[in-house]
């Protein structure tokens, strides 16, 4: 068998291995992932689709009030974000997304793009098809996987303790039967409500701060002693009084 296949593979080497860079940019397309696979290394500069896919997984490390835009242009605060990521997991911190990084991502996402400790249905429990909010079932759905990956980024930052997720979307009829603002972000598929926990609701909303969360409402803001509220909105609204927010 060896024998019958060795010039074959030595002419296949030959023909790939043209040049290192070549090599190097074969391993994020070897670790395949059911969910995305990244073809090639990221840095500031690039855009398309596999940027975007990028920023989804780094949103929760915008820095501290920050929000990092989802559109596809690696820019100053993708880099800093992707900086962010690699420093929380240990690798080298150089704001460039090749395989190493890559490794990450794939090692926290599951086949659903979701990461690892949050899930579509804890994130909805409402309905099942994320349909009837203020935005189409595939937005709603797409903006909770953002929140996902925001949440999963300041879980690790607590020390990778459980989050207890109450709710996140909800449809009008949802919205109305709980007695929910007629602007709520639930309605936009954004919004998570978190209960204590392990970590107590100030200190879930004081850390919310730190990853992308523009909206946080909490301990002694109207209806919210009971939850920390944490979600997307295009200008920043932070009121948890009890916490010091
Ligand atoms: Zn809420």
């Amino acid at each position: 068998m060896k024998l019958r296949f060795a010039l074959p593979v030595l002419a296949l080497l030959s023909a790939v291995v043209v040049t290192p860079a070549a090599t190097a940019q074969a391993d994020p397309v070897q670790a395949a992932d059911a969910c995305y696979t990244w073809g090639r290394t990221l840095s500031q500069g690039a855009s398309g689709e596999d940027v975007r896919q990028l920023q989804i997984r780094v949103a929760g490390y915008p820095g501290y009030g920050a929000v990092l835009a989802i559109d596809g242009q690696f820019g100053a605060g993708t880099k800093a974000a992707v900086t962010r990521f690699q420093q929380a997991y240990g690798l080298g911190a150089d704001g460039i997304a090749g395989s190493a990084t890559f490794s990450k991502i794939y090692a926290l996402q599951d086949n659903d793009c979701t990461p690892v400790n949050f899930t579509y249905d804890e994130l909805n429990n409402c309905n099942s098809d994320w349909s009837g909010g203020n935005v189409s079932a595939a937005t709603a759905r797409a903006n909770a996987l953002v929140s996902m990956w925001k949440l999963q980024a300041m879980r690790h930052a607590m020390g990778d303790r459980p989050i207890d997720v109450n709710g996140g979307f909800r449809s009008v009829s949802c919205n109305n039967a709980v007695g929910g603002a007629a602007g709520s972000r639930h309605l936009y598929g954004d919004a998570v409500d978190l209960g204590a926990g392990p970590q107590g609701f100030c200190a879930l909303a004081q850390q919310a701060r730190n990853h992308g969360f523009n909206e946080i409402l909490g301990p002694g803001y109207t209806g919210h002693n009971d939850h920390v509220h944490v979600a997307h909105k295009s200008s920043r609204f932070w009121s948890a009084p009890n916490c010091g927010i």
